[in-house]
């Protein structure tokens, strides 16, 4: 009998300690964690620069609300607004979710001030944005919407990869259009290249904005510090959150000054986001992950030439996907038993998003154990 709503199948473990890509469980059983709290924790279990920033932060100071100036917002910001472009601004919020309901509500005010009747946004089939009414209305998947109807009016779901399918649904009232540049919880799709390139000429075209859901694949994720950096592109608005953190609870949304400006005092807001205590671990994790950068991609590069023996990868750096022609939700548990964690996402495809500190024994130990279960 579990106090719990019913909201995940979880697996038969519960883990009591963690450290580096290692967990351990309540026997002291040791599991290779490939799975990384769902992307979250990049640095790995236990990191002791987290660790000591955290800490001293809790000896300090944990919270104030953001009714005064916050110098730990201030750190952050400048450090992702450096790794994007120079006129750009930050909100700190406290999850990916809560990400993207900022910035649809950002893309919206920015229209109104300009007096244009701009709301609607494109979004794409598989895509995944959060749970919450905005982000759960701009995830194309019925399976995310059985049961909560009406949803949040105003946006409009496109193919990914088809940019047919995006010019059809432009509109008078089109403001943007907002997408993964790799679907994570919708199956490791990528984009192509062109493809991305092509929705950023519609966008400047259209004079609508280009939103781009880093949640997933931002913070190093995938070999660049964000994801859309591999593909040419250039978003208006950007949004991130799980690995952000390393484990601590932050998210943010992105934009580009001009369109920051939308929001004034009293526009938007959070009680909680960027709290010194998120905002302390949230420095260490950009200032270590900009130096593992290369790290990920010769060691994403090398997972994904092992994997491939297994069927077709997909994905970039530490973001991967193997596709399987049968529900891969046995192999999470056979994985489970022999001291591997992976999962299992869109059903058919395991799903690696490790800590990006993990090194090539480490790869080499879940391929020898995949090698047996597949
Ligand atoms: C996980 C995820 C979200 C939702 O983040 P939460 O923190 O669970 O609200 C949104 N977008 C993408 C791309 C995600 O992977």
């Amino acid at each position: 009998m579990s106090f719990l709503m019913d909201t995940y199948k979880r697996l038969p473990v519960s883990f009591v300690y963690g450290k580096g890509v290692y967990l351990y469980d309540d026997k002291g059983k040791a599991y290779l964690d490939l799975v990384g709290g769902v992307a979250v924790n990049v640095l790995g279990h236990s990191d002791e620069d987290l660790i000591n920033a955290l800490c001293e932060q809790t000896r300090k100071l944990w919270h104030v609300s953001n009714l005064y100036q916050n110098p730990w917002q201030e750190e952050v910001a400048k450090l992702l607004v450096e790794r994007f472009w120079t006129s750009a601004k930050v909100f700190f919020c406290n999850s990916g979710a809560e990400a993207n309901e900022g910035a649809i509500k950002l893309v919206r005010r920015f229209f109104w001030e300009k007096g244009e009747k701009r709301y609607r946004i494109i979004t794409f089939k598989n895509g995944f944005h959060g749970r919450t009414f905005g982000a759960m209305s701009a995830t194309a998947q019925e399976k995310i919407h059985t049961g909560f109807e009406p949803l949040l009016e105003g946006f409009d779901y496109a193919e990914f990869n088809n940019i047919e399918s995006v010019k059809r649904l432009l509109k008078k009232e089109t403001a943007g259009i907002m997408l993964e540049v790799i679907q994570g919880e919708g199956g490791i799709n990528e984009a192509d290249v062109e493809f991305l390139q092509e929705v950023q000429e519609i966008c400047k075209r259209e004079g609508i904005l280009l939103i781009v859901d880093e949640v997933q694949t931002g913070v190093g994720r995938t070999g660049r510090f964000y994801a859309y950096e591999h593909y040419g592109i250039e978003p208006d608005i950007i949004t991130l959150a799980k690995g952000l953190g390393g484990g601590f609870p932050i998210g943010c949304v992105l934009a580009k000054e001009e369109i920051a400006q939308a929001f004034k005092p009293g526009s938007h807001g959070s009680t909680f986001g960027g709290n010194p205590l998120a905002c302390a671990c949230a420095k260490v994790v950009i200032e270590k992950v900009s130096k593992l950068l290369d790290h990920v991609e010769q060691v994403g590069q090398y997972f994904k030439e092992r994997l491939s023996t297994f069927g077709k990868v997909k994905g970039k750096g530490l973001m991967l996907g193997l596709e399987r022609n049968e529900n891969c939700q046995e192999v999470v548990l056979k994985a489970l038993e022999r001291g591997l964690l992976i999962n299992c996402t869109s059903e058919r495809v395991i799903r690696f998003v490790p800590p990006l500190i993990i090194q090539k024994q480490h790869v080499d130990f879940a391929i020898d154990i995949l090698k047996d279960i597949l």
